[in-house]
């Protein structure tokens, strides 16, 4: 094939010219359009669920049954976990 920037004849399977870099692709990573969601909102839920889950660790700390809290802060920290991967997912 041609390379569309400079026109030298490069391999069918060439990623970039070699001659001048030019991609033979369009590139892969587009302007990333403004999403109309509320992507505040992945931070606001995140950070609330860490909060909570270092409320609960240090609840344990002090608490005489430290199994209930302490299992609550690690459902807590995987949420926030959970939501910030697939808030992350769904940006792309
Ligand atoms: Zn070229």
């Amino acid at each position: 094939m041609q390379c569309r920037q400079c026109g030298t004849e490069i391999a069918d399977k060439a990623i970039v010219c070699f001659r001048c870099g030019a991609s033979t692709t369009d590139p892969v990573r587009k302007a990333v359009p403004i999403k109309k969601g509320r992507p505040w909102l992945l931070v606001v839920v995140v950070v609330a669920l860490l909060l909570v889950a270092l409320y609960l660790w240090m609840f344990s700390r002090t608490a005489a049954n430290a199994e209930l809290p302490e299992l609550a802060a690690g459902v807590a920290l995987g949420a926030a976990a959970v939501v910030l991967l697939i808030g992350l997912a769904r940006r792309r």
